[in-house]
């Protein structure tokens, strides 16, 4: 990292600068975001898009940096945008579209990426009420599932995503992207599986876990009276004995055809929607 500038460390006075050569430092730090080790060190992760960075601005994210296309500048959104970035302390770089192409390894890049702070809910501050949907994913390894399933989760009214084991990072720039925005609306969580399992035993949830061998029909549960977490296994090896063994219910949504299975973001779609159905009380009608 640059002396001068951490993609992560706060500043109490916000900065505009114009940058224009690839092999700027602070250049090189943002790049590094690209990769888990620059996330980690940092703390801190990048988003797309000048929708993105309104929406996360106002749902209360930090952002340590905000950086334009020259294309960009004298948009009156952009403009407002950057006020902010500098009121709050972080810093506003002006670049050219080589630098943002390569900050965001894309040919026709978005104008406008922010830099944010990352936030997890921890597990013990879950405590969750009954109409409460969550998802529990078990050792999930691709971002593009992940990124679907945050998204999924907001349109479907879900209060937050667990990630149990080593999971993949829901803030790399795929998983953001295939989030569309939604990684801004819903709390994620990271957990171990027995850190999981004592949250399960104090929280009182129904642990709803899906399973090609499940016992039960998915539409057959009772998904309200208590708050719900719906547990998903890994996208090869499905969920651990130690994981399923612990759950209320073993559902199996019904297939046909040859598949041997449903796509992991699918197969959560389904069941988020189902509990919401039974929520809603939504009634079949012909
Ligand atoms: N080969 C894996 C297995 O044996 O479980 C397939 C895993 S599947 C791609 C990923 C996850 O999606 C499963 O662990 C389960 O949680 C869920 N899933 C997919 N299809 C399902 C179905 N028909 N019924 C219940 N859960 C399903």
């Amino acid at each position: 990292m640059s002396k001068d500038y951490q993609a992560g460390t706060p500043r109490r006075v916000g900065q505009v600068k114009e940058v224009t050569s690839l092999t700027n430092p602070i250049v090189k730090d943002i790049k590094a975001l690209t990769q888990k080790k620059g996330r980690e060190e940092s703390g801190t992760f990048m988003a797309e898009g000048l929708k993105l960075v309104i929406d996360a601005l106002e749902l209360g994210w930090t952002i340590r940096t905000l950086v334009y296309a020259k294309a960009a500048k004298g948009k009156p959104l952009v403009e407002k945008v950057a006020t902010k970035t500098v009121a709050s302390g972080g810093l506003v770089l002006e670049v050219n579209e080589k630098v943002i192409s390569s900050i965001t390894r894309r040919d026709n890049p978005q104008m406008v990426v922010g830099i944010f702070e990352q936030k997890w809910r921890p597990l013990r501050d879950i405590q969750p009420s009954e109409s409460q949907t969550f998802v529990a994913l078990d050792r999930v390894r691709d971002p593009g599932n992940l990124g679907t399933i945050i998204r999924t989760a907001d349109a479907a009214g879900a209060s937050g995503v667990i990630l149990i084991g080593d999971c993949t990072d829901p803030f790399s720039l795929e998983t953001v992207r295939a989030t569309m925005g939604s990684v801004f609306a819903v709390p994620v969580t990271r957990a171990s599986v027995d850190e999981f399992l004592q949250w399960k035993k104090q929280s009182g949830v129904n642990l709803v876990a899906t399973h090609l061998a499940g016992s039960v029909d998915y539409r057959t549960i009772a998904y309200k009276g208590k708050p719900v977490v719906l547990m998903m296994g890994n996208e090869q090896s499905g969920l651990p004995e130690e994981l399923a063994s612990k759950a209320d219910r073993l559902a199996r949504i019904p297939q046909q055809g040859r598949a041997d299975s449903l796509n992991l973001a699918v197969a959560t779609a389904v069941m988020l929607f189902e509990a919401r159905r039974h929520l809603l009380d939504l009634e079949l009608r012909t």
